[in-house]
């Protein structure tokens, strides 16, 4: 049983082929960084227009490489996202649901984020503390099973990969920011920054990302571009032993031994490397995705499609509406119940 994965909810149009007996068949992505740059960010009604150019093609060119000329079920991205993004990702899985008679699946786009380490061969087993860290989610959550999850902790403003985003543009970097910062932030001395580590002092698993941004802020007021690379470094630094920090009390909390990363700040460098010493350090193990599916990607769709279809009648009917902008991750429930 082949299930295709669509992923149209932000600026990605990804597709994918998920296989329940031979794994991973096909993952095709087209980025549409190169459309928003000269914007900054994206624009939600070019991304919409965009997906609809790509994402035809590129179904037809995961299917083919997947050696296949349909599949057996669909699971497409639902939300949370840009809702005219996520509505043509919805609007082709149904009508390929119709065309090809079989089950239609919406996925919770952090579900698929937060399952994708198990696309790994290295899969963690159940229970775990996921983090996510994206360009629009904080969240450390409790996961038990596929759809199970307690919320821990999330941010109470900025998301990692916004404040990310948000301190690379401060320091004149381009869009995608993220990315960037990390590049700069390898040239940068470390220690010669230093900013606060927002929320460490206080009890709980919350973060807050803004006051670190408007630290850095006076920082690059004062200083000139001469110490832009240190600023990037002493900024990252900061993030990164916070995150690794509240990783450490959501497991103690838990008493769970294994740590989940994914999301687009997954991919940072230095958060990898704080993590493993961690886990080193305190005895427990530490799952990450590839650094391609720790952005946005199909795999993730079609994998979460897997789990869940076609044993989840109610989603298989696809429940209206077809695509949510906002959708609490906790409202989800296991597969078939
Ligand atoms: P969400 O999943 O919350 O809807 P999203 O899909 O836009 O948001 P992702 O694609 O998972 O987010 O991740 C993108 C974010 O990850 C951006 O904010 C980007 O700056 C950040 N990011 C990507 N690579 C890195 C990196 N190496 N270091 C830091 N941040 C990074
Ligand atoms: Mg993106
Ligand atoms: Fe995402």
């Amino acid at each position: 049983q082949n299930i295709l994965g669509i992923e149209t909810s932000c600026d990605e149009t990804a597709v994918a082929v998920y296989s329940r007996q031979r794994g991973l068949l096909a993952h095709q992505i087209y980025s549409q960084v190169a459309l928003h740059a000269e914007y900054g960010g994206v624009v939600p009604e070019l991304a919409s227009r965009d997906h609809v150019r790509k994402l035809a093609p590129l179904i037809a060119a995961a299917l083919a490489e997947a050696g296949l000329s349909r599949a057996d079920g669909i699971a497409y991205t639902r939300g949370p996202g840009l809702l005219g993004a996520l509505l043509v990702g919805g609007a082709v899985a149904r009508g390929l649901g119709m065309a090809w008679q079989v089950p239609v699946l919406g996925v919770h786009h952090m579900e698929g984020h937060l399952l994708s380490p198990l696309l790994e061969p290295d899969a963690p087993a159940f229970p775990f503390v996921a983090l996510l860290v994206s360009g629009g989610h904080t969240l450390l959550v409790a996961v038990e099973g596929v759809g199970r999850y307690r919320q821990l902790g999330t941010t109470l403003d900025d998301a990692v990969g916004e404040a990310f985003d948000k301190t690379a543009k401060l320091l004149g970097l381009g869009y995608p920011g993220g990315p960037a910062l990390a590049r700069l932030a390898e040239d940068g001395a470390p220690g010669r920054f230093v900013f606060p580590r927002p929320m460490l002092d206080r009890p709980g698993l919350d973060f807050s990302f803004s006051g670190l941004k408007t630290a850095v802020a006076l920082a690059v007021r004062d200083a000139g571009p001469a110490d832009h690379a240190d600023i990037a470094r002493g900024f990252e630094e900061a993030v990164t032993e916070t995150l690794a920090v509240k990783c450490r009390r959501a497991l103690q909390e838990t008493g769970y031994a294994r740590l989940v990363v994914a999301g687009g700040v997954g991919a940072n460098r230095r958060l990898r490397e704080q993590l493993d010493a961690a886990a080193t350090a305190h005895d427990f193990r530490v799952y990450f995705p590839r650094h391609a599916f720790c952005t946005d990607n199909g795999a993730m769709i079609a994998h979460v499609g897997a789990l869940r279809l076609p044993g989840d009648a109610r989603a298989a009917c696809a429940p209206d509406p077809m695509a949510v902008a906002r959708w609490p991750l906790h409202e989800l429930a296991p597969p078939g119940a």
